[in-house]
């Protein structure tokens, strides 16, 4: 069977890649919704190429509205969906190989913006289920090629099409690594403020740290009033030593800057980092502030968000089970002399709950004095490891490739976070940079192809 899968891909690689090609040359980033068009033009467009490439190679296909399009293997009852997207990020800057639209191959790998997320993986799979139709094998269920176009930003596509249509009872997406993520954790994201305001004195003057709640920042900067230089500067350098940060301080009109520098890192993964913002929540709590209300606040928020914290074992939150251990990092902070607010970032595992993770934080910060802001938090995403569908899809890798592969957990979420039943297989292998996101961009041909018979194995034993 597979040697006739193989056989199939071999003989049809060139019209693989022109595929592929096709796709790429359309810039699919999103761009400002029009009438009709939900993600813009770039992504009608690129809806469009994929309708007339999936009627091309013979299939029933199907545009849901611009929000994402469909082909099926046969008309048998819903068993596998499979979901790729054909949306991607901004081009960037900083391609050498080819221009971002125009891809190449060269050396036995395909170049070009989207060529390894997402395009080139949702025309393996559609070249697995030509694959399938070719061999000619008894069915007794559909499988479901389902492209999206908008899996960048917030996958509100998918949410669209499953408004309309039931999930399958198994799901796959090639949008990540093989061998398989069968865990996904849950995320939760808090804010939380007090007012403060002092006039004399040693005082805070103004703070804005961090951009994005994802992202551990490398740099933050407060300033501070009342304080002679040589003193501050006494202070800052011994918490930036604790720290392993920099400190630099610079006189300004409204006080004295001071500036830590440490590594920005994902929020999901923070101990790859070093993170300002608690180094200098390290230094506030050192600071002599004159009102006693500002200066218990900043030795409340540095007991509980200690630089080098990175899985809130301060916060008494410090979970852990086969999904991987909570992670928690303050992100954001700011002050505009009335009013401090500060943001973290957690990644939490299956075991973690409302009960043992939001409400016991939420508790704590209320009793440092801060008032957090109602949120919830997203549930972890499970698929239980020993599962006939994750020990099948794993049997499928393995017979393409002869690895013997161990199901992965991840901090950050994939297209199928929401879908139960939903793992991401492939089709990237996880020892290559295919430079996902980044300027020369590509995907291996002999991937694509080895990908293409994996989905196609998988296809013919999960929906036989
Ligand atoms: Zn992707």
């Amino acid at each position: 069977m597979l040697n006739k899968i193989q056989a199939f891909i071999d003989a049809h690689e060139q019209e693989m890649l022109e595929d592929a090609m096709e796709l790429i040359r359309i810039n699919s980033e999103r761009m400002p919704a029009q009438p009709g068009m939900p993600f813009g033009e770039g992504n009608a467009k690129v809806l469009a190429k994929g309708m007339e490439i999936l009627e091309k190679r013979g299939f029933a296909a199907k545009n849901y509205d611009n929000y994402v399009v469909t082909a099926d293997l046969n008309d048998k009852p819903s068993r596998l969906d499979v979901l790729a997207h054909l949306d991607v990020v901004p081009a960037g800057e900083g391609f050498t190989v080819c221009e971002p639209f125009a891809p190449v191959v060269k050396d036995g790998k395909l170049y070009g913006r989207g060529s390894a997320d997402d395009k080139g993986p949702a025309v393996a799979a559609l070249y697995a289920m030509m694959a399938v139709r070719e061999l000619g094998a008894e069915l007794s269920g559909n499988c479901r090629l389902i492209w999206g176009s908008d899996e960048e930003c917030g996958s509100s596509d998918i949410r669209y099409y499953y408004g309309i249509e039931k999930h399958a009872p198994m799901t796959v997406s090639p949008d990540a690594d093989f061998p398989l993520i069968h865990i996904e954790k849950g995320s939760l994201g808090m804010r939380f403020a007090a007012k403060t305001n002092a006039t004399e004195g040693v005082r805070l003057v103004y703070s804005q740290v961090g951009t994005k709640r994802n992202v551990v920042p490398g740099k933050a900067a407060v300033v501070i009033a009342g304080m002679e230089f040589a003193q501050l500067n006494a202070v800052a350098q011994t918490a930036a030593e604790r720290t392993g940060t920099q400190a630099v301080l610079t006189e300004q009109e409204n006080g004295i800057q001071v500036l830590f520098v440490g590594e920005s890192c994902h929020a999901a993964s923070p101990e790859k980092g070093n993170n300002a913002l608690t180094a200098m929540l390290s230094f506030l709590g050192d600071v002599p502030f004159a009102d006693a209300k500002q200066k218990k606040l900043f030795e409340n928020l540095t007991k509980l968000y200690p630089h080098g914290d990175y899985y809130g074992k301060a916060l008494n939150v410090a979970h852990e089970d086969e999904s991987g251990r909570l992670t928690l990092c303050l992100t954001i902070f700011a002050y505009d002399g009335e009013t401090v607010c500060a943001e973290f970032d957690s990644r939490v595992p299956v075991c973690g709950t409302k009960e043992n993770t939001l409400d016991v934080i939420w508790a704590q910060m209320v009793e440092a004095g801060f008032t957090p802001e109602p949120c919830g938090m997203n549930p972890a995403h499970y698929v239980p490891k020993d599962s006939e569908f994750v020990k099948t899809l794993l049997s499928c890798y393995k017979d393409v490739t002869g690895i013997d592969g161990e199901p992965i957990a991840i901090g950050g979420g994939t297209y199928v976070h929401h879908i139960e039943n939903g793992v991401a297989f492939g089709c990237a292998d996880p020892a290559v940079d295919n430079r996902m996101h980044g300027a020369d961009e590509f995907m291996s041909v002999e991937q694509m192809k080895k990908s293409a018979a994996i989905y196609a194995m998988a296809i013919l034993k999960l929906c036989k």
